[in-house]
Order: structure tokens, then C-alpha cells, then sequence
């Protein structure tokens, strides 16, 4: 029915030049051409679609932009880098790799990574020559804190998402294993596995954490967490 229709008048007004002059912008950066050179520079790696690159790049890009709202950065950037670069941004970040370790585990310091001392196998490890990274804590992502805020929420959804799909492997492969098949498994496809496991588990704890009382999907992380660590126990062992 035409009552129903929204009555024009309440929207905002336009301003006459909007639109015509989309691309300048109303307030400006501290740095016209820094700003204009770490553009270019996130433009560039969002193209190569390079994790490290984007995320230094688009940090500098942030810390440049002065006075600038958000909202007219995100403008910017897609001007330059096209309409699926925040997308790519969030991605990068996502997947931005813990600097300290090899994806969640260093060489066990007790054997330097040999798995073996005095041709025993190695307490610290089980004999697996790896140790949970202590900066990490084992998910081999980049601290969530580093992340900048605008970006965490989306960072953190898919970073959910990615676990859920490898809690859906875990079902698929591990969990079933009968032990009988476990001991059929060659030394490095168990240490493949471990390490996969332990990285796992350190993510599901930690998304587990970050959405207490938020995320109704928190709990069934922490459960999960916990059935890897058996899992992980009868690996370990047999
Ligand atoms: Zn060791
Ligand atoms: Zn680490």
C-alpha cells in the first residue's frame, strides 16, 4: 500500500556535489603521499595475495590514515584494491602465522627435536622431537590481541569457521581409528597427525576462551578440546 511506503523526507539529505565527487575524500590523512604510497603498497600485496605482506601493509596503511574515519579508509581501499579486498584483508589476518614457531610446535629443546635421548625415546616428547610453542600456546596463529579491532570480530568468525572444518576431518579420519589401525600408522604419519592434533586442540581452547558467554558454539569447542587430548593420549601411547 502507498501509506506504507517510507516517506522520503525522513532520509538524510544529500548533498548536492555527493556522488560526483565520491573518490575525494572529506577528511585527510597526516600524510597525503605516505598514505598514498602504503595504498599502493596494500593494493600490490592484496593482488599477489601475500598473508604477511597485506597485514604489515594494511597496519602501516591504519597508523597513516590520521584523522580519517574508518569507514572512508575502507572506502580507499576498496577504490584501490577492488571490492573483495576488505574480504582479503580479513583472510590475511586470519591466517597470519605465529612468528615464534613452525605452525603451533618447535623441536622439543629436551632431544633438539630428535625424539630419541640416549637412544631412549624422549620424556618431554613421547619421543615425537616436538614441543607445543610457548608464545602460541600450539594454534601457530598470530596473537589475537595484535589483530587490529575493527577487523577481530571478522577475523574471528573465520577463524571458527576454518576450525569447524577440520573438526568435521577429525571426525572423518581420527576419531573413528580403531587402535588396531592407529599401530598400523608409520611413524611420521602419527607425528603428522600429533602435530595436527595438538595445533587443533590449541585453536579450539582458544576460540573456546574467546567466545565464553558470547558463543553458543564456545562450549561444544571445549568439549571437542578435550576429546582430542584422549585421542592424542592413545596416540601417544601406543
Ligand atoms: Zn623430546
Ligand atoms: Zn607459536
Amino acid at each position: 500500500m502507498a501509506d506504507d511506503l517510507p516517506d522520503n523526507s525522513s532520509l538524510p539529505s544529500r548533498q548536492p556535489d555527493e556522488g560526483k565527487n565520491a573518490s575525494q575524500s572529506k577528511s585527510h590523512p597526516t600524510n597525503q603521499s605516505d598514505f598514498d604510497k602504503a595504498l599502493a603498497e596494500l593494493t600490490n600485496a592484496i593482488a599477489a595475495r601475500k598473508v604477511e605482506p597485506i597485514c604489515t601493509s594494511y597496519l602501516r596503511l591504519r597508523t597513516l590514515a590520521g584523522g580519517m574515519k574508518l569507514e572512508e579508509m575502507f572506502n580507499r581501499i576498496r577504490q584501490a584494491a577492488g571490492d573483495k579486498a576488505l574480504e582479503v584483508i580479513v583472510s590475511a589476518f586470519s591466517h597470519r602465522r605465529c612468528f615464534m614457531c613452525d605452525d603451533g610446535v618447535m623441536p622439543c629443546q629436551a632431544c633438539q627435536g630428535q625424539g630419541l635421548t640416549d637412544g631412549e625415546p624422549c620424556l618431554s616428547c613421547d619421543g615425537q622431537g616436538v614441543e607445543v610453542c610457548s608464545f602460541c600456546l600450539g594454534t601457530g596463529w598470530s596473537d589475537y590481541n595484535q589483530i587490529p579491532k575493527e577487523l577481530r570480530k571478522a577475523v574471528l568468525h573465520r577463524r571458527i569457521r576454518h576450525v569447524e572444518k577440520d573438526l568435521a576431518r577429525l571426525v572423518r579420519t581420527v576419531s573413528g581409528k580403531s587402535l588396531d589401525s592407529i599401530n598400523k600408522l608409520s611413524k611420521d604419519e602419527r607425528k603428522e597427525i600429533i602435530v595436527w592434533l595438538i595445533r587443533l586442540q590449541a585453536r579450539l581452547r582458544e576460540l573456546a576462551e574467546l567466545g565464553k558467554d558470547k558463543d553458543r558454539r564456545a562450549d561444544k569447542f571445549g568439549i571437542a578440546a578435550g576429546q582430542i587430548e584422549r585421542i592424542l593420549k592413545r596416540l601417544r601411547t601406543s
